[in-house]
């Protein structure tokens, strides 16, 4: 029973990921901060009201500091429960002395807001707890209406306690929900971002920057989607005897050889394709706006332009070519069809000779 009460205090602390957001603590202590500020000024305010000194501001505003104090060193909901004794408190002693027209019953709805906002809260514990306010407001306005203020407050002193109040838990109100709107928004935004990060990590190869398989079979989806009947074309090139340049240089020279092409395809494409690291020593190209002729002669071009491409690694000079084999679309073909013809061609210039572009 008294492990269930402590279990109930401490609100299940949310596994990884399901932390309890900053803001909703910040907001907690902002809120407590400033009642206890409040509560301070209606101690010395009563006097000048002429209402004499009393010792229920000075008792709730030491509560608050103690609630305060819970917020860094017991769960969320040991703080809110202490925070929601102290306004129950307060709004009660208020009715019982000054009557309803005090104004502080609005302060159960900075309850209410506090309550919704815990995200991490049940459905049902908030609505056991809107319940428990809603029934504490409703029992206590029907009692008031038997039972008027004990304290008396001359019309001035009244309309100024009235300000005070409304004054007050307006604030409170406001900084809180700028604190949850600001907290909800941010987090929000933080989560989009890291999302954003995360699919573009999870499209792009690590060792070149290009995109991979997976981006370039869903670019090359997205333009069909998107200019339905529009030419384009694909191209699938590997490097010639890549394995020699491992065996005879090491692997670290067969990977600085993939950033050196990847440069020089990024700076060959000026905008006409795009291409990404297919695997291995494969890449492939997206050519949009051309047919097979057209793109055979880029491609033909790029075939040139690596065979050029002067390589040095480790002072030792040496220098690659690459085999393409080019497709164009269809328009009725699956895209996986396509890709395996340009394959397909690839190979055919394996077979007869290599460092040559088959459309
Ligand atoms: P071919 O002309 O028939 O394509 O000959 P090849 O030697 O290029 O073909 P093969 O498939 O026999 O060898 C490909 C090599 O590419 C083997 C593999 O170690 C190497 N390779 C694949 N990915 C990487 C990589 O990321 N880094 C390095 N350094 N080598 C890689
Ligand atoms: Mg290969
Ligand atoms: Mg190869």
């Amino acid at each position: 029973m008294i492990q269930f009460f402590k279990d109930f205090l401490h609100q299940e602390v949310p596994k990884a990921g399901k932390e309890i957001p900053l803001y909703y603590k910040r907001a907690l202590t902002i809120s407590e901060f400033m009642l206890m500020a409040y509560l301070v000024v209606c101690f010395f305010a009563f006097p000048l009201f002429h209402a004499g000194w009393h010792r229920a501001p000075l008792f709730c505003a030491i509560f608050c500091g103690a609630a305060l104090w819970l917020t860094g060193h017991a769960g969320i909901r040991a703080n809110m429960l202490a925070f929601f004794l102290l306004c129950v408190g307060w709004v009660w002693w208020n009715v019982y002395g000054f009557g309803w027209s005090s104004g502080t019953q609005h302060l159960l709805t900075l309850m209410l807001v506090l309550v919704f906002f815990n995200v991490y809260e049940k459905p049902w514990v908030k609505i056991g707890w809107f319940a428990g306010v809603l029934a504490f407001r409703v029992g206590l306005f029907a009692w008031s209406q038997s039972n008027p203020g004990v304290y008396e407050l001359n019309a001035g002193a009244g309309t100024a306690y009235q300000s005070i109040n409304t004054v007050g838990f307006f604030l409170i109100l406001a900084v809180l929900c700028v604190i949850f709107s600001n907290g909800v928004q941010d987090t929000e935004r933080q989560l989009r971002l890291r999302n954003q990060a995360l699919y573009k990590e999870a499209g792009t190869d690590a060792l070149t920057g290009l995109p991979n398989r997976r981006d370039m079979i869903e670019t090359i989806d997205r333009f069909r989607q998107e200019h339905p009947g529009q030419i384009f074309s694909v191209a699938i090139a590997d490097i010639d005897f890549f394995k020699k340049v491992n065996d005879t240089y090491g692997h670290n020279c067969g990977d600085y050889t993939l950033v050196k092409l990847t440069e020089l395809f990024v700076k060959h494409a000026a905008g006409r394709y795009r291409v990404c690291r297919w695997g291995g020593e494969e890449f492939c190209f997206f050519i949009p706006g051309r047919n097979l002729d057209e793109a055979g002669t880029l491609m033909n071009d790029l075939c040139f332009a690596v065979e050029r491409m002067k390589l040095e690694y480790e002072g030792k000079p040496f220098a690659i070519t690459i085999t393409i084999g080019v497709e164009e679309c269809d328009f009725a073909s699956p895209l996986e069809a396509l890709l395996d013809a340009a394959d397909a061609k690839l190979y055919i210039g394996k077979e007869s000779g290599r460092n040559k572009v088959i459309v």
